[in-house]
């Protein structure tokens, strides 16, 4: 499932290529993503012209010089191709839209699973508004600090590790990285929200860990990503090298510590931590 850093990669390469150009013609081949693909899409943007491409957590925003914006999420398996208009190329599987554009390139949307979606809002619509207010503070940005965090979980019973993916404290932290922000910052996933809220010392660690990690993610997965022409829409996504995720059993990475990688479930996600590094408060 892409995550943020995959989501942040993608809207790049997306805005490289959108940017300042026009959308010649766009053809729809199945309808059904995990929302209906809007009837109006393809007359909407239909020699409109993209102004800016954007991302809050795992959403990508598409504004459009006709007060309109896209908004798309890749689900589980949902990722772009990028062609020019004259490569030839063989039909690929699972494509569902496809968008020409005034620079010649060719925009697919790949989609196995069919968890992603694209929605189309006016810009005034009062369902936009109450979109972006659902949306909380994105991991990376400077309004996900300490303050910010701690108003969020000081009156949580909730578990850190569950708090940081719910999308309204902080949006874009999926429970890949959850997992290795906690290792990397020292807190046990066990810990309570509220007991977690009242360190200071934790607080900062861990909204440095994330920031760390995910801007790292986005470092690393770069490169491959920019081999779009060579995806085949099967696996697009990176591989990060991760310490604590889907590690279980395994010889901890900080060398100086005996333990083994601990697999336990937590609202019912895997959460992969080191009882060592990472201690529970109160024992
Ligand atoms: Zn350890």
């Amino acid at each position: 499932m892409p995550e943020l850093p995959e989501v942040e990669i993608i809207k790049n390469n997306l805005s490289d290529n959108l940017l300042e150009n026009t959308f010649l013609s766009v053809e729809i081949y199945s309808e059904k993503l995990r929302y209906k693909i809007p009837y109006n899409l393809a007359e909407s943007i239909k020699n409109v012209k993209v102004l800016k491409v954007d991302r809050i957590a795992k959403y990508i925003f598409v504004y459009l010089n006709n007060n309109k914006i896209l908004i798309i999420h890749l689900g589980m398996t949902g990722n772009f191709l990028v062609n020019h208009i004259n490569d030839e190329i063989t039909p690929i599987k699972h494509t569902h839209i496809k968008f020409i554009m005034s620079n010649s390139k060719v925009i697919r949307y790949i989609d196995i699973r069919r968890f992603g979606f694209i929605k189309i809002y006016d810009l005034k619509e009062k369902e936009f508004d109450i979109f972006k207010n659902k949306l909380g503070v994105d991991a990376i940005s400077n309004n996900f600090n300490s303050k910010n965090l701690i108003n969020h979980i000081k009156n949580k019973k909730i578990n850190i590790k569950s708090a940081l993916l719910d999308q309204k404290i902080v949006g874009g932290i999926g429970n890949i990285y959850a997992s290795e922000a906690l290792f990397k910052a020292g807190i046990s996933p066990l810990d309570c929200s509220k007991d977690v809220a009242k360190n200071i010392k934790k607080i900062n660690n861990l909204i440095k860990a994330i920031k760390f990690i995910l801007r790292d993610a986005i470092k690393v997965g770069g490169s491959t990503i920019k081999n779009h022409k060579n995806m085949n829409g099967e696996s697009g996504y990176f591989q990060y090298k991760f310490n604590v995720y889907n590690r279980e059993d395994l010889k901890c990475n900080n060398i100086k510590c005996e333990s083994s990688i601990k697999k336990i479930r937590q609202s019912g996600r895997s959460t992969f931590y080191c009882e060592n590094c990472q201690e529970k408060e109160n024992g």
